[in-house]
């Protein structure tokens, strides 16, 4: 069986470096806000090259805690509205919605499957107060009159950063190129913790303080609560763990670059549309590998019985899910169609030639 992904085998990599670092924080006796918190921040910050990494407890709180820190300083207020792909993952919605704001949900770009930028402005009105930009499947999403559009309608731009740590737009990375950032340490995310685990980045001294309290009781000070908070914190030895793997991950991106180099090079089948490389490599961290047929599930299932595991990111569009009722009657052609035609090959730090060959092989007699 070709896993779509071996998190144990990923982990296996650094195993005696990350085996050290738990013995260590399991030792030390201090397991919330101390010295391995502090220092991964700190290298992140350095990495990402912001001004402020706030670890928190995973990717959604990151996403939700720059929106709650927003209205806390007063910029954002119930109803506003934030527009956002609509063919993203439903945590970047949630965070919109769990704050009472307003998602204003935008076609993908059919080439890049990232927000359509020649539809953004169209879809600004006099209460849009936020761009929420992802980089879906890893790919750097941005423009250069996305500056100019924020700045002209007093926007603030957010970026969802899960799937794309590492990736670099015009010298900057993604998580730095707007006003703040969530990341996400989810296991199987290019960063990936033995849990839980996120972080907001941003330039804004303000908002990080904001952040920085709300994640923790409201409380800048023990005991003494100027917000309403919340628990959000990353833990020490989840922080010793991305502390660790941050080291290796410009070169796992690399091979993730390699891999799907590979496939485009290699898979040729009519039935199936490849996804479109970014004239820059460093545009592209390949989260996942996404192809589109419009036999999407016909060959999820001969890969499957020919012993090779996929996933569909995603199988159902935020707009057509229960939770989400209200906007189910909104008219949104293209996301719905990429929903039904995308399908996520194997691809990872470990997967193997053999693997990629016999993947692709695989693909090629696919009739
Ligand atoms: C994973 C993910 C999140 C949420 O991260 P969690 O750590 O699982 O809460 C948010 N947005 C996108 C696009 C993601 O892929």
């Amino acid at each position: 069986m070709i896993k779509f992904l071996d998190i144990q085998k990923i982990n296996l990599l650094h195993q005696e470096a990350l085996e050290a670092r738990l013995l260590k924080t399991f030792r030390s006796g201090w397991y919330l806000l101390g010295e391995e918190v502090k220092n991964f921040e700190k290298n992140l910050q350095s990495y990402i090259g912001c001004k402020h990494a706030i670890g928190v407890a995973n990717g959604l709180d990151a996403l939700r805690l720059i929106f709650r820190g927003y209205m806390e300083l007063g910029v954002l207020s119930p109803g506003d509205e934030v527009v956002v792909p609509a063919n993203t993952y439903i945590a970047s919605v949630l965070a919109i919605t769990d704050n009472n704001l307003v998602p204003v949900f935008v076609e993908p770009s059919e080439t890049t499957l990232n927000i359509d930028l020649s539809k953004i402005e169209q879809a600004i009105t006099p209460k849009t107060k936020a761009i929420m930009l992802v980089h879906l499947y890893g790919r750097a999403v941005y423009g250069s009159d996305l500056a100019g559009i924020a700045q002209k309608h007093n926007l603030k731009i957010i970026e969802d950063n899960a799937q794309a740590i590492g990736a670099t737009y015009n010298g900057l990375k993604t998580g730095n190129l707007g006003d703040a950032a969530g990341f996400s340490f989810y296991p199987g995310k290019n960063l990936g913790a033995l849990g839980d685990g996120g972080a907001v980045c941003t330039n804004n001294d303000h908002l990080a303080a904001a952040i920085r309290a709300v994640a923790n009781y409201g409380s800048q000070q023990k005991y003494v609560n100027r917000y309403k908070g919340l628990n959000s914190r990353l833990d020490e030895i989840q922080a010793a763990v991305l502390d660790e793997k941050l080291k290796y991950l410009d070169k796992e991106n690399d091979i993730r670059r390699h891999i799907a180099h590979y496939y485009i090079n290699n898979i040729k089948n009519p039935q199936i549309i490849l996804p479109q490389v970014p004239d820059k490599d460093e545009e592209h961290v390949w989260h996942v590998f996404v192809i589109r047929t419009n036999q999407r599930d016909r060959l999820q299932k001969y890969l499957n019985q020919r012993g090779i595991q996929t996933l569909i990111h995603y199988p159902i569009p935020v707009h057509k899910q229960e939770a989400y009722a209200e906007y189910s009657h909104l008219n949104l052609p293209i996301t719905e169609q990429i929903h039904n035609e995308v399908l996520s090959l194997p691809i990872s730090p470990v997967l193997t030639e053999d693997e990629l060959k016999t993947i692709t092989v695989t693909l090629n007699e696919f009739k």
